[in-house]
């Protein structure tokens, strides 16, 4: 088979699961190849007056089923293979969720941690000013992923709203809320997770009260889940950032951890918790591991130290597919990523829509339908398993490659 411009790791995972579906040479054509890819080089001038080149990405992946959608990260490991592999993912994001949206992803080489503010700025305008003539509110839709924000989606937003000469609320999610953003997207993705936990821990009839929870990465998503399973009576046991970790076995008060970590700016030196390392955290004997901080967190060299009886993955391929094997072996449940962490662009669909009505719902009305979305997405899993008998992850996979298929046969690209 010709591999030129295919998604090599999405090859492998259709690998993995073609056998259920049966596909045909030409569907893992359609299925692997991205529509378009954008590999571009842009000139930021920074503080001291020098040029400094940047390298960008953009990758909408498949457009079946509506315009592309999808985050733009900032980090300096990205590069065009994880790009268009989460480009894939989010193709099937959307459909396991049944939104109208492709999948795309973008993303740029750099550290912001490591440039002002105003560079920080100059490197989102320049952007969107490379991409512009390809992505908007009817082609394209981006958001925020890793280390990109609601005033980074405001600065694109100007900048896009400046060269077309038009407003267009609609052409990227994740905006402050006074700039046509959405009640609780900045808490969507914690949400839907929760949501989700909560449906598949009553398909196995466990108690929520008390069941033992740890969570690695303490950002805004891990920090939130901690804080709604805190607020339901879930115990949360054990915390992480990229630094360290704190453990307490009858359970953190994590609003004193929020506090503590808001002023202290790190969670190490909480009293009545003990200090733990990031690798001792994936260790600790619990109900559910919360994986909320970045890819390929449990691996090959890992997976035996691992005691959860089931984990949640907040993050973006937290779990390598390695790994992901042997816990299907030790029969430890992964609820996987493009369901557990599908509330960002659930909300970030609401936002669309309420940008196109030029009309928004309070947080209570954005609440309830993200719930909405959730359990269906989570109720139509259980019924996929029982039917394939299989594992979530490949009950997923299944169920959004059906969806894509059917729109590419409806309109004629597939006979
Ligand atoms: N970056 C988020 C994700 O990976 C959100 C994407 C969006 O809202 O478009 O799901």
């Amino acid at each position: 088979m010709e591999k030129n411009n295919v998604c090599i790791n999405c090859f492998d995972m259709l690998n993995n699961i073609g056998g259920s579906l049966n596909l045909n040479e030409t569907e893992v054509d359609v299925l692997t190849k991205p529509r378009r890819s954008f590999t571009f080089s842009f000139p930021v001038i920074m503080d001291d007056g020098k040029t400094k080149i940047f390298t960008g990405y953009r990758i909408q992946f498949n457009n079946a089923r509506g315009p592309t959608k999808g985050g733009t990260r900032f980090h300096p490991k990205v590069n065009l293979e994880e790009i268009k592999t989460l480009a894939f993912l989010m193709t099937l994001k959307c459909a396991v969720t049944n939104l109208p949206f492709g999948g795309a992803k973008g993303g740029v080489v750099c550290d912001p941690k490591k440039i002002s503010k105003g560079e920080l700025e100059r490197v989102s305008r320049a952007y969107v000013r490379e991409l512009y003539r390809f992505i908007g509110p009817e082609t394209d839709i981006p958001a925020p992923d890793v280390n990109t924000n609601p005033q980074i989606m405001a600065w694109m937003l100007d900048e896009y709203e400046k060269i077309t000469g038009k407003h267009a609320h609609g052409f990227i999610t994740g905006k402050p809320v006074e700039l046509g953003g959405s009640q609780i997207r900045d808490i969507s993705t914690s949400m839907g997770g929760y949501f989700v936990l909560r449906e598949i821990l009553k398909q196995m009839d466990i108690k929520s009260e008390g069941t033992k929870v740890v969570v690695q990465g303490f950002g805004n998503v891990g920090m939130n889940i901690a804080k709604i399973l805190h607020e339901r009576e879930y115990k949360v046991i054990a915390v992480s950032d990229s630094k360290f970790g704190i453990y307490n076995e009858d359970g953190l008060d994590i609003k004193k951890v929020i506090e503590h970590k808001n002023e202290a700016k790190a969670l190490s030196s909480f009293q009545s918790a003990k200090e733990i390392t990031n690798k001792e955290i994936l260790e600790i004997e619990c109900d559910v591991l919360i994986l909320a901080a970045l890819e390929d967190q449990i691996t090959k060299e890992n997976v035996d130290k691992v005691k959860t009886r089931m984990i949640l993955e907040l993050a973006n391929r937290p779990i390598t597919p390695e790994a992901d094997v042997i816990l299907a072996k030790r029969v430890i449940p992964v609820i996987p990523d493009i369901l557990a962490n599908a509330g960002g662009v659930v909300v970030s669909y609401l936002e669309w829509v309420q940008n196109s009505m030029n009309y928004y719902w309070t947080e209570e009305e954005v609440l309830k339908k993200l719930e909405e979305y959730m359990t269906t997405a989570t109720g139509e899993l259980e019924k996929t398993c029982k039917n394939y008998s299989c594992m979530m992850r490949d009950g997923l996979y299944i169920s959004a490659i059906n969806k894509i298929l059917h729109v590419e046969r409806l309109r004629g690209v597939l006979k």
